[in-house]
């Protein structure tokens, strides 16, 4: 496959409702697309990058500066390129794993697309639908709380994830265990958190969670794994994995007992899939997060979370809790789950009349 030009367009989606975690409040998305043209069909790809550099070093500005300067240039100079070479054409940039993922995944669904196979049949996925949970930002009150929560449980999800952070913890937890006695229930701290708050974070432990995400820096696997031995709660980790080499070293170290798999943060679906394996090897089950994608990235995290040892509930959402109006047909939660997408590639169509209503701006960079 020969990339003859790559489309960038940046978007505009705002959020139905403010999304607030530790890292701050976002009510927009601005997001990049990325469209593979190639010589033989065209195929879509989403960066995941927010605006900030919070989450990671990563934002969407920096993404698209490093996809044109870096990054394309190297995957236009390939003479054959398929999507499992990209990471190998890349590997000499360092770093910038969302940018990475997001022309991998456009390479990928072009090529798949061409060789009509769907993204969950290439990824090896083994269930035609997906159970899905939800993740609720930190609210303004304990009653709100527990009004938004019940809200989600009315919809239909299986699962709820609450976003702490220091001075909403303990208590709203409480809260929504006591309303919500059978409900599986996990917490994501992004981070917010010191080895110092362990007996802090022990109090948590009656509540029986199926999980608490990445409560330290994404550096300190070290603490994670001293915290892991003195909580009852599984720890999982988050920002911490970005690789399969970081999944398998948090793991011998103790550090988590479960990885929550996110494709943007670990430089594509192709290295997501050996993130799986390497904890399906270690008896490490993990599950999808969620980067407040539009349908595009939707349905390859829908596709990926089919694979076998995806056995919790991911945050994949569907579209009407993050978007009035989608940039794809939008994904419809039915008992709970969301089904995987069959078509070829990433298998979902483009509202082409709603994409260019939230477009802002289209280039275009051609081989040269
Ligand atoms: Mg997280």
């Amino acid at each position: 496959m020969r990339l003859e030009a790559v489309e960038l367009r940046r978007i505009r989606m705002p959020l139905v409702a403010p999304f607030r975690t530790s890292y701050g409040t976002e009510t927009m998305r601005d997001v990049l697309l990325v469209r593979a043209v190639t010589d033989q069909c065209d195929g879509r790809g989403e960066c995941c990058a927010p605006s900030e550099p919070l989450y990671s070093s990563e934002y969407v500005d920096g993404c698209e500066d490093v996809l044109r300067r870096h990054l394309l240039p190297r995957l236009f100079a390939a003479p054959a390129l398929t999507a499992a070479a990209v990471a190998e054409v890349l590997r000499p940039v360092q770093g910038h794993r969302m940018a990475k993922a997001a022309i991998e995944m456009a390479v990928l669904d072009a090529e798949l697309t061409a060789r009509r196979e769907p993204f969950a049949r290439h990824l090896g996925g083994v269930r035609d639908a997906v159970a899905c949970g939800v993740a609720v930002g930190i609210q303004e009150s304990v009653p709100r709380l527990l009004e938004v929560v019940q809200g989600y449980v009315d919809e239909g999800y299986g699962r709820v994830k609450l976003k702490i952070e220091p001075g909403w913890d303990v208590g709203p937890v409480r809260a929504v265990r006591e309303r919500f006695p059978d409900l599986p229930l996990q917490v994501d701290a992004n981070a917010a958190y010191t080895p110092a708050d362990a007996r802090h974070l022990a109090r948590l432990d009656e509540f029986d969670l199926l999980l608490i995400e990445q409560p330290l820096a994404e550096d300190d696997l070290r603490g994670h794994a001293s915290l892991a031995a003195r909580l009852a709660t599984p720890v999982c980790l988050d920002e911490s994995i970005v690789s399969a080499r970081s999944a398998a070293d948090a793991i011998a170290m103790g550090a988590c007992s479960i990885v929550c798999v996110k494709p943007a943060r670990v430089g594509g679906y192709l290295e997501a899939r050996r993130v799986h394996d390497v904890c399906q090897a270690n008896g490490v089950p993990v599950w999808c997060g969620g980067m407040l994608e539009t349908g595009l990235g939707r349905a390859g995290n829908v596709a990926l979370a089919a694979l076998p040892n995806f056995t919790l509930p991911g945050d994949m959402s569907a579209s009407d809790r993050y978007y009035r109006r989608d940039v794809t047909e939008p994904f419809v939660l039915r008992d709970g789950r969301l089904g995987v997408p069959t078509g070829p590639g990433l298998g979902v169509e483009v509202d082409e009349v709603a994409l260019r209503e939230v477009t802002m701006r289209v280039d275009v960079v051609d081989r040269p």
